[in-house]
This record gives structure tokens, C-alpha cells and sequence, in this order.
């Protein structure tokens, strides 16, 4: 008898899912893709500046080994480094692949791939479709998918939520709980596997976000909830770059600034000149001279730092307003048109002005989250990914497994620009052969699961519902997650302490007070948004504490998790080759005593000390309604951590 084909549950029809549904059609298998929207208007089409492989085409001497280098080193080491190898090791031929599948990157007069620069590397490493290289990838993977659902592989399900895991006694993943966004009905769909590639958490800041309104990360907190490890939340990224406003951040990208955009704010302060007005000599290029390697394109933990102290503790930003320029205008029209056209465009909508001709006022926003969902994957003895192990992106709820930016382990403590659009599709790609092998293997397949363990989820969740809409309270949701986001955005930023933190920890309680007043503001029961928003606005709120809770705990400066307080203060002078050398002679025996200045020697004892403690991956687990934070060693066999120095 032919055997039926496997049936996986994707969540989430962004690049990450969309990659993991081509993926695993390939192998004959049928794929359902639930997603609140049409899988075009995943946040990933808004990605704007690139996605990076050292593919080398100007000859500058990149290779994957030295992005493998750059990504550890700008994640502070946190990043697990046989996933992150792996991922910069496919980058090339992930990049020409879509490349194939008809992705209209820029090419330079030869016809060759054009590669600009980003943040953290001296390397042209990032292709790019213009500025609009998002939308470019999540076209051409939709096309791709398209096919299968021709063929009867694919099912959509847009405009549909996804509630929650359908667990079996032994807490086994045997489905998803959805929900109809349009007729308002609940249900459930059994599968093999699940995958959630659910986007990123940063709505949890409101409007002090770049992200879409759906990236409220309720689709991982639930996971969390139902008994799945959240790691390393603390470590949120905040972008130097945004086009500041009333409704929303808007994204004003890093490639930017790998086109050759200079960050300066007027050397006087309070100067209201027009900025075209001030000489060249009474600017202050404040990351060109604080890091003359590197410049403006330092990594985005390190500017978006140091925006902050020239606007908060020098009192520089422009007018006295917490904004900084940054200038395009020494750049020809034609050239900023042919590369950044897309963003310049959306500057000019939102603000009025041409960036073309004016320089435009930035400041830093929420924009990425490092961690996310825990999950497992398998090595060989030489820490090469094993490709068909089915450990590899599953969660710890077994069959429920997560990719792309609701996963944690690439990109460390702070992650590098173009290396999320990267994460994304490997991601998708690398978790394909490993959940079939899981699908072909699991103890009972979807039929053998009894019937009342999805008519329970179901129950459960049209209670939830139903108890949602009838609340009648005098909290108004949308204000609440306002106030959350605003609560966040005051206490758990850029520059971090622990009075503070534990303030806004304990507040968290009073969000979950005014959460039980809150009045469902609509009660219809025909595509009604605000009852499903409540329940997610209740993942925000546990997803707050995981991200505040984690920031407390982590007495450390680590990417961008910036106490200042636990700085280590390296001096001025450091070499980080001079700790590889440190490490060598404690290998070898004994540390000479006057083979390194004494204040290195003291610094480097205190970054050792340091990684004893806090070089670990915080792990986040739902208990009497708290995370319950404890820590795991970080796999580091690749590249010894060292200290990070740009200048
Ligand atoms: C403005 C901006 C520009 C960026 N530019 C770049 C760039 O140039 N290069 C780069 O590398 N990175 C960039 N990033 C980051 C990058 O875009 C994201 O990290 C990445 O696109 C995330 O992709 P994803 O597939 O994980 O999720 P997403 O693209 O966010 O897709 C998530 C999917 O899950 C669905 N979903 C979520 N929850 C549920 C639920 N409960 N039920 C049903 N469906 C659900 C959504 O509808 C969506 O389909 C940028 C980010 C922003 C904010």
C-alpha cells in the first residue's frame, strides 16, 4: 500500500518559512502554511539593505571563514559556533540560488553580483536588490511555493492565527490550534511536525519599533508557555537608524551607511543652522573618530551606544533633540537613486524632506530580537551540522520546532547587519531534511493520536475566546500595549541598570492587574482583530518579563546588553591578539609576568572571570507564572572568545 505522504505544519510565510516549505516539498512532502496575512506581506518584505555571503567577487580576500569570524565576533561570542560556521559556510549558495530562482539583485558593468558593505566587517559581503531586497527573496520563494500548491502540495491558510501547540499526553507536538481571522472559528490541524517561523517579538516596545504590527512574538511565547525553552530574550537589538515618529520607528537601513553615509551631529550644542550651512570643520564625525577601522560602520550595539551618549551625556544631538544627521549628500543623485532609491523614498514620504539634498535625522530604534525559541541540533566529530538529524531546529517540545528570527542561536548578543535575511532562508533550508526525518520516525504517526486530545485544544481555546470577548472591564487594550511599550522603551534600552530593571520587573505585575480590567472594545464575530490582539497583547506582557527578568539577572556588558556599571574597561591600547597570546601561555604553563602591561594583564583576567560566569546562554522557562532563568554553556570549540575591539 503506498504510504501516505508526511504532513508538516508551517507557521509564518516569511523567508523562513517559505525556504523550510520549498525545502521540504522537494522531498515529497505536503506542507500547510498558516499565516496571519498573505505570505507577501510577511514583515520580510520590508527588509531593506541585503543579505550577506562572502562570495568575494571584488577580490578584497573574503571568505566564509572570515564571515564565520565577523559574525561571532560581532555577537560577542554568544552565538552557538558550529550553527553559525554552517550558516556562513551555505550563505554563497544560498545567495545563488535565489539568485536563480530570478531574485533581481544589483550586478556591477560586468555583469557580475554587486556586494556593498555593512556593519561589522571590512568586507563588501552584502548583495543587494536595491533597497528593497526583502520583497525581492519573498517573491521569488512565493513563486516557488506557488508551484507546489499547484501540484496539490501546498494548502494556505492566510488571514489565519495560530493559537497554540496541540500537545498529546506525553506533551508531544501533534498539531497546531487555529484560528479563522475572518469567520472567527476555532480549530485544529494534525500533522507530523510543526514548524513556527513566526518573525520576531519587537511590537513588545509599541511604537518604539521598526517592526510590523504582527511581530508581537506571541506565537513563541505561547510555546514558552506550554513548555518550551525561551533563550538569550534579554538581547534586543537596537538599530543606530530610524526615521523618527509619533505612529511608528521607521527603518532608515545600514546600507545607508555601507553607501557611504557619514553620522555627525553640529560640535556646538543647541547649533540650529541648517546643516548645509555648517562647515565641514565644525562637525563632529563622532564614530569616524572614535573608530577609525571601522567608522560608520561600526556594528549596531556599538553605534547606536555611542548615538546615545552624544545625545544624552553630551548633550549633542541636533537642537538639542534627541537626533543625529546622517548624511548622503556628498553622494550623486543618480548613484543614491540607483542603490537606495527604496529608502530614500520612504525618508522623503515621512518627513518631508529629500535626503538627496538634505541630511536626514536619525535616531536609534527596537528593531531585532538575538533570541528567541531554544532549540537543539546535532554535530559530527568535527562539528560539521549532521543535515538530516532531526534534533537539529526542534525546540524542547518534541515535533515542534522553529526557524528563522523566533529561533536564537546565530547571531549571539548582538547581530550583524544582512546576516537575519541569511539566518532566515538557512534556517528554512538546513530544518527541511531534519523534521522529515523526524516525521518518518516518530513513535505514533497523526492518525494513532485519539481524537480527544485535539477536541480538548479546541475546547479549550473556543473557551479562552469566548471569555476574551466578554470582558468588560475599563482597560483599554490598545492603550495597555501603548503603556507596556512605553514602560519597556523607559527601562529596558540601550544603557541598562538593575534598580531600574527591577523596577520595571516588578511593574510588570501591574500590567498583568489592569490586563484582567481590560474591556474587549469590539465583540463582533466577523473578521474582529481585537480579541485575537488581547491574547497576544497577554504573550506580550510574559514575553516582558522573560526580556526584563533576563536583563536584570545578566550582570555582564555583552553586545548589546549594556550595563554600564559591569563594564569591563578595557584600555585604550588593547590588542585582542594580545589575549590569544595570554591563552597560549597559560596553555603552555605559566603566564610570563612581563609579557603584557599590568593594566592588560588585568583586564584580560577580568574578561576571563567574566566568561566563567556570563559566557552562557540564558534559558527561560514558564513556572508559577514567572520565568525561571537558569544558564547553558555555549558551544565556543571554533573560535576562542576574545575581546571585541573596532577601533
Ligand atoms: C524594517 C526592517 C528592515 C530589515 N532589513 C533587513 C536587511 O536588510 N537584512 C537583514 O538581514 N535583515 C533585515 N531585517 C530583519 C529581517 O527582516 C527579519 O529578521 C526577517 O525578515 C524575519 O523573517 P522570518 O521569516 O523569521 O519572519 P517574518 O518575515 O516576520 O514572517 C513571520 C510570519 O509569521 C506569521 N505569523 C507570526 N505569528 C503568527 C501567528 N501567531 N499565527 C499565524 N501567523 C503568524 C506572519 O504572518 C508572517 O507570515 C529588517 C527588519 C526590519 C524591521
Amino acid at each position: 500500500m503506498a504510504q501516505r505522504r508526511k504532513k508538516i505544519i508551517i507557521i509564518g510565510g516569511g523567508l523562513a518559512g517559505l525556504s523550510a516549505a520549498m525545502k521540504i516539498c522537494e522531498s515529497n512532502a505536503e506542507v500547510v502554511i498558516v499565516a496571519y496575512q498573505s505570505l507577501k506581506r510577511s514583515h520580510s518584505v520590508c527588509a531593506q539593505g541585503g543579505i550577506n555571503a562572502a562570495i568575494d567577487s571584488r577580490g578584497e580576500g573574503d571568505s566564509p571563514d572570515r564571515h564565520f569570524y565577523d559574525t561571532i565576533k560581532g555577537g560577542d561570542f554568544l552565538a552557538e559556533q558550529p550553527l553559525a560556521r554552517d550558516m556562513c559556510y551555505k550563505a554563497p549558495s544560498i545567495i545563488r540560488l535565489m539568485d536563480r530562482m530570478g531574485v533581481a539583485f544589483n550586478r556591477t558593468r560586468e555583469g557580475h553580483l554587486a556586494f556593498r558593505r555593512f556593519g561589522g566587517t571590512l568586507y563588501s559581503r552584502t548583495a543587494f536588490a536595491g533597497a528593497t531586497t526583502g520583497q525581492q527573496l519573498v517573491y521569488s520563494l512565493d513563486e516557488q511555493v506557488r508551484k507546489y500548491e499547484h501540484d496539490g502540495m501546498v494548502q494556505k491558510m492566510e488571514w489565519h492565527e495560530y493559537l497554540g501547540a496541540v500537545l498529546d499526553s506525553k506533551g508531544i507536538c501533534r498539531g497546531a490550534i487555529i484560528h479563522n481571522l475572518r469567520t472567527n472559528e476555532i480549530f485544529t490541524l494534525a500533522g507530523d511536525a510543526v514548524i513556527l517561523a513566526t518573525g520576531g517579538p519587537s511590537r513588545v516596545y509599541a511604537n518604539g519599533s521598526t517592526a510590523s504590527t504582527v511581530n508581537t512574538g506571541a506565537a513563541a511565547t505561547m510555546a514558552y508557555m506550554q513548555g518550551a525553552k525561551y533563550a538569550n530574550g534579554e538581547f534586543i537589538q537596537i538599530h543606530p537608524t530610524a526615521i523618527p515618529g509619533r505612529d511608528k520607528l521607521r527603518l532608515m537601513s545600514e546600507s545607508a551607511r555601507g553607501e557611504g553615509g557619514r553620522i555627525w551631529v553640529p560640535k556646538k550644542p543647541g547649533d540650529n543652522r541648517d546643516p548645509l550651512d555648517i562647515p565641514e570643520m565644525e562637525r563632529y564625525y563622532f564614530l569616524e573618530e572614535r573608530y577609525p577601522l571601522f567608522g560608520n560602520l561600526v556594528p549596531r550595539d556599538v553605534a547606536s551606544r555611542e548615538i546615545y551618549d552624544v545625545v544624552y551625556n553630551q548633550n549633542l544631538g541636533i537642537d538639542g533633540q534627541p537626533m543625529v544627521y546622517l548624511d548622503l549628500t556628498h553622494k550623486s543623485k543618480e548613484y543614491l537613486q540607483d542603490r537606495l532609491g527604496g529608502i530614500l523614498d520612504i525618508y522623503k514620504k515621512f518627513t518631508g524632506d529629500d535626503p538627496k539634498l538634505t541630511p536626514m535625522k536619525i535616531f536609534p530604534a527596537v528593531h531585532y530580537s538575538m533570541g528567541g525559541l531554544w532549540t537543539d541540533y546535532e554535530t559530527d566529530s568535527e562539528e560539521m551540522i549532521e543535515p538530516k538529524s532531526p534534533r537539529n531546529q526542534m525546540t524542547s517540545i518534541q515535533g515542534l520546532y522553529a526557524a528563522g528570527e523566533a529561533d536564537c542561536h546565530y547571531h549571539g548578543a548582538n547581530r550583524l547587519g544582512a546576516n537575519s535575511l541569511l539566518s532566515c532562508i538557512y534556517t528554512g533550508l538546513m530544518i527541511g531534511p531534519g523534521v522529515l526525518s523526524y516525521a518518518k520516525n516518530v513513535s505514533k504517526s497523526k492518525e494513532d493520536i485519539p481524537s480527544s486530545v485535539f477536541e480538548d485544544a479546541k475546547s479549550y481555546w473556543t473557551g479562552r475566546f469566548k471569555s476574551i470577548s466578554k470582558m468588560n472591564g475599563s482597560e483599554n487594550p490598545y492603550q495597555l500595549h501603548r503603556d507596556l511599550g512605553e514602560m519597556m522603551m523607559a527601562n529596558v534600552l540601550i544603557v541598562r541598570d538593575n534598580k531600574t530593571l527591577d523596577r520595571a520587573y516588578n511593574s510588570i505585575s501591574d500590567f498583568e492587574t489592569r490586563f484582567k480590567d481590560i474591556k474587549c472594545v469590539d465583540s463582533n464575530d466577523w473578521a474582529n482583530p481585537t480579541p485575537s490582539f488581547i491574547n497576544q497583547l497577554y504573550c506580550m506582557i510574559h514575553l516582558s518579563k522573560i526580556i526584563t527578568k533576563g536583563a536584570l539577572l545578566r550582570d555582564e556588558f555583552r553586545g548589546a546588553h549594556f550595563k554600564p556599571e559591569f563594564d569591563l574597561n578595557q584600555p585604550s591600547d588593547f590588542d585582542p591578539h594580545e589575549y590569544i597570546h595570554y591563552q597560549e601561555q597559560q596553555n603552555f604553563g605559566e603566564v610570563s609576568g612581563d609579557a603584557f602591561p599590568p593594566s592588560h594583564l588585568a583586564y584580560m583576567k577580568r574578561f576571563e572571570e567574566n566568561n566563567k560566569k556570563w559566557l552562557k546562554t540564558t534559558i527561560a522557562q514558564f513556572k508559577d507564572n514567572q520565568p525561571n532563568i537558569t544558564y547553558a554553556d555555549v558551544n565556543t570549540s571554533l573560535l576562542t572568545p576574545r575581546p571585541r575591539k573596532y577601533d
